[in-house]
């Protein structure tokens, strides 16, 4: 019972059995045929020779002795020929077997969150000369390097997250803890504070679902031929009225005859007013914000830039990260947390346009620029 169970569940079983019964059809097939064809063979050479051999009688001697020796020799080789494949079929089932069964006590490590669990790769790691077994460890390690790097971003934006609710929160209850215990008094400055802190964590709560959105590519765009003039226009109608208060002055240079986009009204809209709402923010009073458009080649390119605080070189790669703030430390009251740009990288790219930033260095102003196809 325990044999038939045995070999049931394991493949290496399966596979010698397989070898086992094509070595014994070909041992039959190959002992049977000899039986047949070689008396028939041997008596009719024998009647050639009839007249060099003598009387009758000493012809079928020697058929019968050579009948009987050469049974004995099939049988000889046809056992000799079952052992060496016989050993032979267990040394390749064991080879074939044990790298599957390598990837499934792997497989069975990740399943349990050892995400950094690989599989060696046996032969050549050039594709063309991987066999399926190779091509499935291969598959199995690109697996597994996903799923640790999805586990690392996990975590990452859990330790992420907490950091950007702790602060307002202590905030907001230092605060509170203080008007309770009437050490601060409830005057409009102490209360507009916790209203700008609660503020804050509804405008990080927002941000958060919008970028969960993006980054699981669950976000829809609705792609139509736009003027880049009125997508432009939209946008700075809306941030008119903070422009003018800060007294920063908005400036377009829009190349003639633009064509038009292919692009999602809202979403463009969305990309501009973070891209003009920061350069507003790193831009002293006094100072200007262009916008300009042009084309190149089968795109529209849309920059803004500004003479604000500018931007090192180091940080330049990293600012489309989520959460990646230049100055950690600096106070934001008014600002983000450092997610609108990776939505706003998000939301270009699923309108097919890429999305760069530049900076003369710091003090020396930024740009921000992004394409969007040209309508077809
Ligand atoms: P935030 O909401 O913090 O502004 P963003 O993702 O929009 O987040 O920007 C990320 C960081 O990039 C900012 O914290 C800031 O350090 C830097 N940055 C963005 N735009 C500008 C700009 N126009 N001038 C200087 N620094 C900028």
């Amino acid at each position: 019972m325990n044999l038939v169970r045995d070999v049931r569940s394991r493949l290496g079983w399966k596979l010698f059995l397989s070898y086992l019964i094509v070595i014994l059809v070909g041992v039959l097939v190959l002992s049977s045929a000899a039986a047949l064809s070689i008396p028939t063979s041997f008596d009719r050479h024998l009647a050639g020779m009839q007249p060099m051999m003598g009387p009758r009688g000493a012809g079928r001697d020697l058929s019968t002795g050579f009948r009987a020796a050469a049974n004995e020799s099939l049988a000889l080789a046809a056992t000799a020929a079952t052992l060496a494949a016989v050993v032979l079929s267990l040394l390749i089932s064991r080879r074939v077997v044990e790298p599957i069964r390598q990837m499934l006590a792997a497989s069975r490590r990740v399943a349990e969150g050892h995400y950094d669990e690989r599989v060696n790769v046996r032969g050549s790691t050039a594709p063309e000369e991987m066999d399926e077994l190779d091509q499935l460890a291969v598959s199995f390690n690109q697996m597994a390097a996903r799923l640790d790097r999805t586990e690392a971003l996990r975590r990452e934006l859990i330790g992420d997250v907490s950091h950007e609710l702790r602060t307002p929160l202590s905030s907001i209850q230092a605060s509170i803890e203080g008007l309770l215990d009437g050490v601060l008094s409830p005057d409009e400055p102490r209360l507009l504070q916790i209203h700008q802190e609660a503020g804050r964590l509804q405008r990080l709560v927002a941000d958060l679902q919008e970028l969960s959105r993006v980054e699981a590519g669950a976000i829809e765009v609705n792609l139509r031929p736009h003027s880049v003039e009125g997508l432009i226009r939209n946008a700075a109608t809306r941030l008119e009225r903070q422009y003018s208060d800060k007294a920063v002055r908005l400036e377009f240079e829009l190349a003639p005859s633009l064509p038009m986009v292919s692009a999602d009204e809202d979403r463009v809209g969305q990309v501009l007013l973070n891209l003009m709402g920061n350069a507003l923010h790193y831009t002293p009073a006094g100072g200007a914000v262009r916008v300009h458009a042009r084309r190149r080649g089968g795109e529209v390119e849309i920059e803004v830039q500004d003479e604000g605080i500018g931007i090192a070189g180091e940080h330049l790669p990293h600012l489309f990260d989520r959460f990646y703030r230049v100055d950690r430390s600096r106070s934001r009251p008014g600002g983000g947390s450092g997610i609108g740009l990776t939505i706003a990288r998000h939301l270009v790219e699923a309108q097919g346009g890429r999305i760069r930033a530049e900076s003369p260095g710091p003090g020396r102003g930024s740009t921000f620029a992004f394409t969007l196809p040209v309508a077809a």
